[in-house]
């Protein structure tokens, strides 16, 4: 193991006690060697005191003795009696002399046969420092001792006995006894170290037999434990942390099994999560992809078939848009829940295999799908899409509000259509396509010819939304002409595309497609925010009542944000009235024309004149044209291309009159010929465009050409 608790606690273990055993040890020796040898010298010397003391006494309890036995042989000058009991003294060892004198210091005796001394002065023999006293006394000169005894009789001193004792031996015993005594201890010293020694490699012996002990019985658990966690770590999911023991390590195993059992829940909701829309619960794209493609492994072992229902809720935008995104999630929790009733009961009653495989699934916005295996004829599919069509046609009640959308359903089958998720889906998302360009709450089976249309169709609108975000977009003005005096009097705004590979593609390519999509709302915006913008900064200042017309789709009138947000944008700009014009096509006014009241008298109200383009082509009832808010009609190409020199037309002169009977003003497009342009003045038409004057072109050459007019007038 990388790093070993044990072996790093036990070397610390094994030092430290290495350390304070030594330090023991020497201080211990310290005071050892200290006390041995002050107790010995001590010792030595007490016991040489003793000795001497001892020494001193026994000399004189010895001469005292003597003297007194030798009182009378001394009196009467018996030299035998005295020479006898002297010669025994003198026969030991550590008697050095014995010498009786009198009291004048003569000597008597010297305790020899010979008497060679007698008559002599005694201190003539006597030892140095020692002098012939007539008391007793007793004197220590280096290692001997010489005593003083008187030898009185009848209490008169006539003698006195002198006796030199040496106690030489008995201080070499006690020097031996000295170096037995220093022996010992160094003995007891060595003694000591060994013990000390072996107490420390004990210790040594128990730190390590401690570390194997850490190791077997308290490292190894987490040991263990580590090693489980890396495997639990490493993905086994079962791995078992709990220890079968009732000690703390038992605990933690416990613990960390709980952690286990909390983490597999957590990983449960984050996989829960990971398959489950937040919104509306329902299983979400990544949930719908794996079931699909079990359910088409299953369907191909099965010989079965599966249907994918392809779910969008036609102008959802505009309910988040108006209401809000909050009013808009709630609308889908809703729609989610009625799709979710319908599969339950179409379920129940459906004669299918694997019916507790039916799925609905949130992909994301306001798209679903249900995913039906096993059916066995179409017939069911049209019927659920029909339900399906009718459940969401259904107003939602959300806050007191209610709400309307509706479906477009597109259908696809395995494995008729396709084989392949990623395929399934891709048609099934045609089919509805198509069938919100048919018209909207309506489903539509896929068919393999919807792929070119549909997908050139769902090229474009993804085109166009990529173009917006990249300002591939631009405007160009066509010059409206007063067609009595040629006087430029306005412009035509018309949006213009430039695909970064396919180059220039012309409004009528796009804007149809875009008109059936939502896309239609964000476009005019752009259209309106851009033109608005050029009047303001190019326009105005250098002609303050130009005209300015805007093209705005039919389709856009239908939507209350887009609605509110022209009149904004009007505002915003501070426009003057009458300088801008909003055209809508006679057919889609036509279309919406439950909307158009409402809206077209807002935009008046900000300011805006109304004008109906491509008049003529659409049937307008004539009491609409009597109640709308409606300023000009602007008469359709196709009538202008029919003025020949040879022929004028009658359509134009009629709605010429009915115009001028209404009070509104007239415009008419597509004038290519000076022909038609006299024409149209003759027949009283007020204003005119057309590649006569002027190609629709940039803000740079109406800037131009109003400069160049501006200089002229100057001039
Ligand atoms: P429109 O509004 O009727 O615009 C007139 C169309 O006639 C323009 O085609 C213009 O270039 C073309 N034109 C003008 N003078 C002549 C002429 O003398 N001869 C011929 N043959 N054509 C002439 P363009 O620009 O291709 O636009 C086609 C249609 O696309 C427009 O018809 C309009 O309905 C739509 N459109 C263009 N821009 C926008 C826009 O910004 N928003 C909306 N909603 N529609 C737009
Ligand atoms: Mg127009
Ligand atoms: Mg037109």
């Amino acid at each position: 193991m990388k790093h070993s608790l044990a072996k790093r606690y036990g070397a610390i273990l094994a030092g430290m006690t290495a350390f304070v055993g030594c330090c023991v040890l020497l201080v211990n020796l310290y005071y050892l060697d200290r006390y041995a040898s002050e107790s010995i010298s001590s010792g030595q010397q007490q016991l040489t005191s003793a000795m001497e003391k001892q020494m001193m006494r026994d000399a004189d309890v010895i001469a005292t003795t003597l003297a007194k036995g030798l009182d009378f042989a001394v009196y009467n000058n018996d030299f035998s009696a005295i020479q006898e009991q002297l010669e025994d003294l003198k026969a030991e060892n550590h008697i050095l002399y014995t010498y009786i004198y009198d009291t004048d210091g003569t000597l008597i005796h010297d305790g020899t046969v010979e008497m060679s001394t007698f008559g002599e002065p005694a201190s003539r023999y006597l030892p140095e420092g020692i002098t012939a006293t007539n008391h007793s006394e007793i004197k220590k000169i280096g290692q001997y001792v010489h005593v003083a005894a008187p030898i009185t009789v009848g209490g008169t001193t006539f003698a006195i006995l002198r006796i030199g004792i040496t106690y030489n031996a008995a201080e070499n015993d006690i020097l031996s006894f000295r170096s037995n005594l220093a022996s010992q201890a160094t003995l007891l010293r060595n003694n000591i170290v060994i013990t000390s020694l072996s107490v420390i490699a004990m210790f040594l012996g128990a730190a390590a037999f401690i570390v194997f002990l850490l190791s077997q019985h308290l490292l190894s658990p987490i040991r263990q434990l580590v090693e489980r966690c890396r495997l639990y770590t490493m993905g086994e999911a079962h791995t078992q942390f709990r220890l079968d023991r009732d000690d703390e390590f038992g605990l933690l195993g416990d613990a960390l099994e709980e952690m286990k059992g909390a983490i597999g829940q957590s990983q449960k909701q984050v996989e829960r999560l990971a398959y489950l829309d937040p919104l509306t619960h329902l299983p979400n794209r990544r949930m719908f992809n794996e079931e699909l493609q079990r359910l088409i492994t299953w369907a191909e072992e099965s010989e079965e078939q599966v249907a994918i229902l392809f779910i969008d809720l036609d102008h959802f935008k505009q309910v988040n848009d108006v209401a809000g995104h909050d009013v808009g999630d709630k609308l889908l929790k809703q729609a989610a829940k009625r799709l979710e009733n319908l599969l339950a009961s179409a379920a129940s009653r459906m004669d299918m295999p694997v019916a507790e495989n039916l799925l609905l699934s949130r992909l994301g916005g306001d798209e679903f799908v249900m995913m039906l295996p096993g059916y066995k004829h179409t017939a069911v599919l049209s019927d659920i899409a029909g339900r399906i069509e009718r459940v969401l046609d259904e107003s939602f009640m959300i806050d007191g509000n209610h709400f309307n959308v509706s479906a477009s359903v597109g259908i696809t089958l395995y494995p008729e259509h396709g084989t392949h998720i990623t395929d399934l889906l891709k048609q099934a998302d045609i089919a509805m396509y198509a069938a919100k360009q048919s018209g909207r709450k309506r489903y539509r089976f896929y068919e393999a010819e919807m792929n070119n249309k549909v997908v050139s169709k769902m090229l474009i609108q993804q085109g166009v939304r990529e173009a917006l975000a990249r300002n591939d977009l631009f405007l160009c003005y066509q010059p409206i002409y007063d067609l009595k005096n040629n006087e430029l009097i306005g412009a035509e705004t018309l949006i213009r595309w430039k695909h970064p590979e396919k180059g220039m593609i012309p409004p009528s390519n796009f804007i149809p497609v875009v008109e059936k999509t939502d896309l239609i709302v964000p476009l005019t915006i752009w259209v309106l925010e851009h033109a608005c913008k050029d009047l303001v900064k190019h326009i105005l200042p250098r002609r303050p009542r130009f005209k300015l017309s805007v093209n705005i789709s039919g389709a856009a009138m239908k939507d209350t944000s887009i609605r509110k947000e022209i009149n904004q944008i009007i505002n915003r700009y501070a426009l003057p009235s009458r300088c801008l014009h909003l055209e809508i096509t006679e057919t889609s006014m036509m279309e919406n024309i439950k909307y158009c009241t409402d809206t077209l008298n807002e935009w008046k109200n900000s300011g805006a004149d109304i004008w109906i383009d491509d008049f003529g082509t659409g049937y307008s009832s004539l009491s609409y044209l009597h109640t709308l808010p409606i300023d000009g009609l602007k008469i359709d190409r196709s009538f202008v291309s029919d003025i020949h020199p040879n022929n004028t037309n009658q359509v134009i002169e009629t709605i010429i009159a009915l115009a001028n009977s209404l009070g509104l003003e007239t415009i008419s497009e597509g004038i290519e010929t000076p022909h038609q342009q006299q024409q149209l003045d003759a027949m009283g038409c007020d204003f005119g465009q057309g590649y006569l004057f002027a190609r629709p072109d940039r803000i740079q050459n109406l800037i131009h050409q109003l400069d160049t007019e501006l200089q002229y007038e100057e001039q």
